[in-house]
């Protein structure tokens, strides 16, 4: 089925949603995105991802190619034209087109794109067996918090991972987990969930947002700080969270089992309360 894509104020069949080859997103990775999971046609914690992505553009002093009522009507319209009952929408804004000159642009207007994917989310066969992760070097800029679109690192990261079979990469910088290429990352150790504090180092994920509060209402224990990776090999349980997995266990670092090489109970559990709720929305 060809898809209905949302193109700089059109709805357009996929094969003629063009962009111009001077956009920076193209040219520079000057841009912000934002992945929004589609949960029985409803999004999943839509508002944390408007958030996100605000404080994105004002980091990057970039304008908004729209209001935030018209984002949430394309986001609508996409999910109804393209009948989308699960899966995600990706949406991008760069600073627009422009000749390629590094400073910004005087009068570009930001190019707003987007798309929906449809995948089982909720039935995911990986949340049942458990994902493997491997380490690799964090080689990525200083502005982790902000999600742009360079994605080369992770790009690198995930493909590393996907030659020795695994699903995700954990990055690793001054002997500590910063997270995942695209996505957090937790361990468990007697019950209490471990995972990295805030900061420009990491991506402040909204299902990790989300999964705080679900922790919080369910007396799970919470504790915010850096792990290394031979900490995680000693941990009870793994887990990583994004978007597009919601809470996914992880049963073997670098080739190492752990948990006994099946998911935990605290990562069950988790992603059990987190689906509820999405299933809620
Ligand atoms: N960290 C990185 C680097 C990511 O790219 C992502 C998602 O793409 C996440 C964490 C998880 O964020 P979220 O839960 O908002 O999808």
């Amino acid at each position: 089925m060809t898809r209905t894509v949302y193109v700089k104020g059109q709805y357009l069949p996929e094969n003629e949603g063009k962009i111009s080859i001077f956009d920076r997103g193209f040219l520079f990775a000057d841009g912000v995105y934002e992945v929004t999971a589609v949960v029985g046609g409803h999004f999943v914690d839509y508002d944390l991802h408007q958030e996100r992505l605000e404080r994105s553009l004002r980091e990057l002093s970039m304008g908004w190619p729209c209001s935030k009522d018209d984002l949430k009507t394309m986001h609508l319209e996409l999910v109804k034209r393209n009948n989308l009952a699960e899966g995600w929408v990706y949406m991008q804004i760069t600073r627009g087109a422009a000749d390629r000159d590094f400073k910004f642009p005087k009068d570009a207007k930001p190019s707003l794109v987007a798309f929906t994917q449809a995948k089982e989310l909720v039935d995911n066969p990986d949340a049942v067996k458990g994902v493997s992760v491997i380490t690799v070097p964090d080689i990525r800029w200083a502005r982790r918090d902000i999600k742009t679109v360079m994605l080369l690192a992770p790009v690198l990261g995930k493909q590393a991972a996907a030659e020795k079979g695994a699903f995700e990469a954990w990055m690793v910088e001054d002997g500590k987990v910063t997270e995942g290429t695209s996505s957090n990352a937790y361990i468990v150790k007697n019950g209490k969930v471990i995972t990295r504090e805030l900061s420009n180092a990491i991506l402040a994920g909204c299902t990790r947002r989300a999964l705080f509060r679900l922790m919080a209402e369910n007396g799970i224990e919470l504790e915010e700080r850096a792990f290394t990776p031979e900490e995680a090999l000693q941990a009870d349980e793994a887990f990583l969270t994004s978007a597009s997995n919601f809470v996914m266990p992880i049963v073997e670092i670098d080739g190492k089992r752990i948990g006994g090489g099946q998911p935990g109970p605290v990562a069950r559990q988790l992603r059990a309360l987190f689906l509820e709720e999405a299933r809620k929305q």
